[in-house]
């Protein structure tokens, strides 16, 4: 390392927080994340190109479709690990396909892992991970609210554009659960911004569409309620 750093000044820019509009939401489930590149940014910036990452393990198992990397951060005198998992996509003969994209996004995840135990990014994802058995309601990080900024009126507005949707069937106007709202996400080719359902009052042609595997998750979890 050329220059000298300061552990806890490059920590402390690492975890700030970043500026508005750097929170997206996944397509598919509506789920608010921050970018990798973003990520690889702020820790460019915060330790003037003075990181290492590494990859010490990348286990590809095709058998099992899955795909599993160790990655090592260092930062000064300290390194941080990370697991990312990928599943290998299979085609039609048993081979496996886009093997180096499983790779890459295993491999994108383990980094994400290990700088995500330098608390990058959580002052801005906690808002939106305020559902009861999310993480950021934790009442033992309530602090990172605390520090919220007072222009935050947008990020709350976002997040309520997760949270509240209400259902257009006819008398209906219930307020979907974060469940609903996500399982509404995974029916392919539906445009949630506009056909917003309770999960009783998804059409039943809707409804035929829904995958099976989020759908029993759904069912469970409503069940266990
Ligand atoms: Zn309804």
């Amino acid at each position: 390392m050329n220059e000298e750093l300061n552990y806890q000044d490059v920590i402390a820019k690492i975890k700030a927080r970043f500026p508005d509009g750097t929170v997206r939401q996944r397509g598919d489930n509506g789920r608010a994340y921050i970018p990798n590149q973003v990520y690889n940014d702020r820790v460019e910036q915060a330790t003037q190109s003075q990181w290492n990452q590494e990859f010490r393990d990348v286990e590809i198992n095709v058998p099992h479709r899955y795909v599993k990397v160790v990655a090592r951060v260092t930062i000064g005198a300290h390194s941080r690990d990370g697991i990312g998992f990928s599943e290998i996509l299979i085609d039609g003969s048993g081979n496996a396909k886009q093997l180096s994209t499983a790779v890459d996004q295993a491999k994108a995840e383990a980094v994400r892992e290990a700088l995500d135990t330098w608390e990058i990014g959580w002052q801005d994802l906690a808002p939106y991970y305020q559902h009861e058995k999310d993480w950021g309601s934790n009442p033992a990080l309530k602090h990172l609210l605390l520090f919220a900024p007072p222009g935050n009126a947008e990020l709350n507005l976002q997040m309520q554009e997760i949270v509240d949707r209400h259902c257009i069937f006819t008398n209906c106007g219930a307020k979907l659960t974060r469940d609903e709202w996500e399982l509404l996400g995974t029916i392919p080719n539906l445009d949630r911004s506009r056909m917003i359902y309770c999960f009783e009052h998804i059409p039943p042609h809707i409804k035929k569409k829904v995958p099976t595997d989020p759908l029993e998750a759904f069912l469970k979890k409503k069940a266990a309620r």
